[in-house]
């Protein structure tokens, strides 16, 4: 075991439920160990501008049924630059922080290898509502983020029951359909579009109209934020909206749109997310204290792992078809077709569930 002094411990980008529990983890555990754990307030921006607080016990007490991040969040520009990162080495160095935990999404950890670069062992926890690290099964945040969803669409069920009404829901998700295609089923919606899949409007507004005919009263329909199509000027638009009018117009069926947006995100985690979180943080911090650095932990068929995290964000530009030129070059044939297998079973994933969409609507 190596002989750390002080920990550090960051979330960065979008804040998720559980991440407070994930520092929960880490600072107790850190601490057992021997180790003194520092919190950096505001991600990367923190480090850059040494704001950090003490993690004793005490201070990670009561934080494990809170939504967002006591350690607060923040899109730092200034970290990408080498000017920002050299603050952030010096920090680190004048505070004796000899390792980092970052808790975030892919930018999070992109800024993590930066740091393992620059000479401080990192490793990263998933931490976004959105499931779309391409690594992992799972990201802490996910299963809140979903039951928030439901939650609100059987709201809407009962009024657009009360008043024969159509609902188009826009999710959060970025370019990732999960919360959307998950909340979706278990919401009962009539149909789901997601990036990841193509849309069949035609099929949906004819499954409208025949339901209309059965006497169904109340609809809903969830779209993925990451799903865009073109208005009468031709410009880009969220579908969410276009798909609103579109129904009312050929159905005749009033029909509502909602976007969910920032509602998602916030709220008291769900034990899946605690228990998540909590497992997560103990691997990072054992992780550490052995000695690895550059990796990010995953969950993998129900067990919490570790992968290295060149080859996770490779592997989750591979699936989002954002490869870039020398991508990679750094991998063996053996790693790359590792990759192309990890994304085979995501899309299948997607494909499987998205069928259930058809199989079970009206
Ligand atoms: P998320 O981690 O949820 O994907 P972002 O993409 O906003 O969120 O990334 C969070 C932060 O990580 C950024 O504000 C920035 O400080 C850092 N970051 C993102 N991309 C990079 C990069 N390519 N190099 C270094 N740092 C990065």
């Amino acid at each position: 075991m190596k002989n750390f002094r002080r920990i550090g411990i960051l979330t960065s980008g979008g804040d998720a439920p559980g991440m407070n529990a994930a520092v929960r983890a880490i600072a107790r555990k850190a601490r057992k160990q021997g180790v003194e754990a520092v919190g950096i307030i505001g991600g990367y921006a923190g480090l850059i501008n040494e704001k950090l607080i003490n993690l004793t016990s005490g201070a990670v007490s009561n934080v494990i049924t809170k939504g967002g991040t006591f350690l607060y969040s923040d899109r730092c520009l200034e970290f990408k630059t080498e000017e920002g990162m050299a603050k952030a080495i010096e920090t680190c160095k004048k505070n004796n922080i000899d390792a980092i935990i970052a808790i975030g999404g892919d930018g999070t950890f992109r800024g993590a290898t930066d740091l393992a670069v620059h000479g401080i062992p990192t490793i990263g926890v998933t931490g976004t509502i959105d499931n779309d690290i391409t690594a992992t099964d799972y990201t802490v945040g996910f299963d809140t983020a979903m039951n928030t969803v439901v939650e609100i669409l059987d709201k809407l069920r009962d009024t657009c029951e009360s008043h024969a009404r159509c609902n188009v829901v826009e999710v959060m998700g970025r370019d990732c359909g999960q919360i959307a295609l998950k909340a979706g089923i278990a919401a009962g919606a009539m149909a789901v579009a997601i990036p990841e899949m193509p849309f069949n409007e035609e099929e949906t507004i004819e499954r409208i109209k025949s339901a209309k005919l059965k006497a169904k009263r109340g609809m809903l329909i969830v779209v993925s934020e990451g799903v865009f199509g073109t208005d009468e000027n031709g410009n880009k638009v969220p579908y969410g909206e276009l798909l609103q009018k579109k129904i009312e117009k050929e159905t005749g069926i009033e029909t509502k749109f909602a976007r969910l947006a920032h509602i998602v995100r916030g709220g008291t985690p769900t034990l899946r997310d605690r228990l998540t979180a909590s497992q997560m943080g103990i691997k990072a911090i054992d992780l550490i204290l052995e000695g690895k650095s550059n990796l990010v932990v995953i969950e993998e068929d129900g067990k919490i792992t570790s992968m290295d995290i060149l080859f996770a964000l490779t592997a989750d530009r591979m699936y989002k078809n954002k490869l870039k030129e020398g991508d990679l070059d750094k991998f063996t044939p053996e790693q790359i077709e590792e990759m192309k297998a990890l994304c085979e079973k995501r899309r299948a994933e997607i494909a499987e569930l998205y069928d259930i969409i058809n199989d079970i609507a009206l």
